[in-house]
């Protein structure tokens, strides 16, 4: 009984399997919930589920998740030990980008992962993800830069479907991945938190 009260990730999927608060479940074929271990030190947080993680039901499975665990393996993690969702759970249709209404309905889903896990650094991938933390910082000045978002560290990073159109975009994403393994292995103070109005607050001081 007392487990009817606490909240887990296979909860969470279940409810997102149900869930009908935005369009986006009209066209779906699997909700994409995440994938990875509570105990995961790491979360990455994507855009949206695509045609194979739809067709799935799990998280970056095509081709950008093949480079995502290129990614990972590059600085000795692996797939499993990190735990891989997206803003919204299920898949836009035609790939189109998420929209805010959208967004705005599935992070409850995405703040209760959050809540569970507690991960050491939430890793963002792309503009979209990036917004659901810090909706006016602009990636190309934050990336590979841990942010302090709410008591947060969130570590932001260009999407790996930028760097298999672009190569210069996998120059600097691998680069932000060597310091993404600083980052997890010193466990330093990432500085004061931009998105605080308090310390925004102290700075005209
Ligand atoms: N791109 C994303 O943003 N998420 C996925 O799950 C797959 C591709
Ligand atoms: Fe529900 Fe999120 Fe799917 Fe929308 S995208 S139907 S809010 S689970």
């Amino acid at each position: 009984m007392i487990a009817l009260a606490m909240d887990s990730l296979t909860e969470i999927a279940r409810q997102v399997s149900n869930c009908t608060d935005c369009p986006l479940n009209k066209t779906r074929t699997n909700t994409v919930p995440g994938d990875g271990p509570e105990t995961a030190s790491i979360m990455i947080i994507g855009e949206a589920p695509g045609y194979n993680e739809d067709q799935q039901g799990r998280p970056f499975v095509g081709a950008a998740g093949r480079l995502l665990d290129q990614l990972l393996r590059s600085i000795d993690m692996k797939r499993e030990e990190v735990f891989i969702t997206n803003t919204v759970k299920c898949r836009p249709i035609n790939n189109r980008d998420p929209l805010l209404d959208e967004t705005a309905a599935c992070k409850k889903y995405l703040d209760r992962q959050i809540n569970l896990i507690s991960p050491q650094v939430i890793v963002t991938l792309g503009r979209y993800a990036l917004s659901a933390f810090m909706p006016n910082a602009k990636i190309s000045n934050v990336r590979g830069t841990a942010q302090n978002v709410n008591n947060q560290i969130v570590f932001p990073i260009y999407h790996p479907a930028a760097a298999l159109r672009q190569n210069k975009f996998r120059q600097i994403i691998s680069e932000d991945m060597q310091k993404l393994s600083t980052l997890l292995n010193s466990k330093g103070d990432p500085g004061p938190d931009d998105n605080d109005p308090k310390s925004q607050q102290l700075s005209m001081f």
